[in-house]
C-alpha cells in the first residue's frame, strides 16, 4: 500500500540529492533545475533512458508503482551512470509511488514540459474505468503540473484505451491536438512504441498502435 513508500508533502520536500547526486548533492553546486519530463506509469524505463541522451540537459523522472520495478529501474540507471563517461544519464530518475493520487506532491504548477502515459494499463471493465490514469479529472492536474506548450503523450495497443484517452483530451478545455505536420517533426513520437518495453513487445507481435498527443494550451481570458 502507499505506506510503503514515502510521499514528499509538496514538491519542494523531493530530495533531489538522492535522485540527481551530480547536481544536488552536498558538495554540489545547487543548480536551479527541476524535472521536466515525467513518465507515468514507467515501467521498465526505457523511455527515459532512450530521452536521455536525446535531452541530455533535460532533468526526468519516472514514477512506478510496482515496488520491484522501481528497484530494477533504478539499479539500471545506476549502471549506465557508471558505464558511461557523457555523464547523460545523472538526470534521469525514477520514484515509487502512485501517479494518481501524488502528482501534485512531486511537481509545482507549469513545472512539466512533457507527461508520458506509455501502454498504461487498460482495466476494461466500465466498472474500473476509474482506475485509468488518463480520465478528465485526472486531466485537470496533467494540466496544472504541464506549461502552456506543454505536451502530453499517450499510446496504447488497446483500441478501446486509444480511443477513451483521445476522447478525454478533445473533452477536456485545456488540451488540443498536434498537427500531423508536429508529429512528424517531434523525434519522441517514434520513440513511444521503439523504446518503452511494452511498445517493443507490441511491435514484435506486429500489433497495432493507438496514439494521442494533445499539447496543453495557455488558458484563455
Ligand atoms: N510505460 C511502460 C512501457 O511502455 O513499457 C510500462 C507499461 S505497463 C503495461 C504499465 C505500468 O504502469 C506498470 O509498470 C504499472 O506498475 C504502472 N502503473 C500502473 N498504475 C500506476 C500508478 N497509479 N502509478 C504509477 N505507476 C502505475
Amino acid at each position: 500500500s502507499d505506506s510503503h513508500f514515502p510521499i514528499p508533502i509538496s514538491p519542494s520536500h523531493l530530495d533531489f540529492s538522492l535522485h540527481f547526486p551530480k547536481f544536488f548533492g552536498a558538495n554540489n553546486e545547487e543548480v536551479s533545475k527541476k524535472a521536466e519530463f515525467a513518465d507515468i506509469g514507467c515501467g521498465f524505463g526505457g523511455l527515459l533512458i532512450s530521452l536521455a541522451t536525446l535531452f541530455p540537459d533535460t532533468l526526468m523522472i519516472g514514477m512506478e508503482l510496482r515496488d520491484k520495478v522501481t528497484e530494477y529501474v533504478k539499479e539500471r540507471i545506476l549502471a549506465l551512470r557508471k558505464s558511461s563517461s557523457g555523464g547523460q544519464y545523472e538526470k534521469v530518475s525514477v520514484v515509487r509511488t502512485n501517479s494518481m493520487k501524488y502528482i501534485p506532491n512531486y511537481f509545482e504548477k507549469g513545472q512539466l514540459s512533457k507527461m508520458f502515459f506509455l501502454f498504461p494499463d487498460p482495466h476494461f471493465k466500465e466498472k474500473n474505468h476509474r482506475r485509468r490514469v488518463i480520465s478528465v479529472d485526472l486531466l485537470d492536474e496533467y494540466a496544472y503540473v504541464l506549461r502552456a506548450g506543454g505536451i502530453i503523450y499517450t499510446i496504447t495497443d488497446v483500441e478501446e484505451l486509444g480511443e477513451w484517452m483521445r476522447s478525454c483530451l478533445e473533452k477536456h478545455p485545456m488540451f488540443e491536438s498536434l498537427t500531423q505536420d508536429e508529429l512528424d517533426s517531434d523525434p519522441v513520437v517514434e520513440l513511444l512504441c521503439s523504446a518503452t518495453e511494452e511498445g517493443q513487445k507490441v511491435a514484435r507481435n506486429g500489433g497495432q498502435t493507438f496514439r494521442a498527443v494533445f499539447r496543453r494550451i495557455a488558458y484563455v481570458s
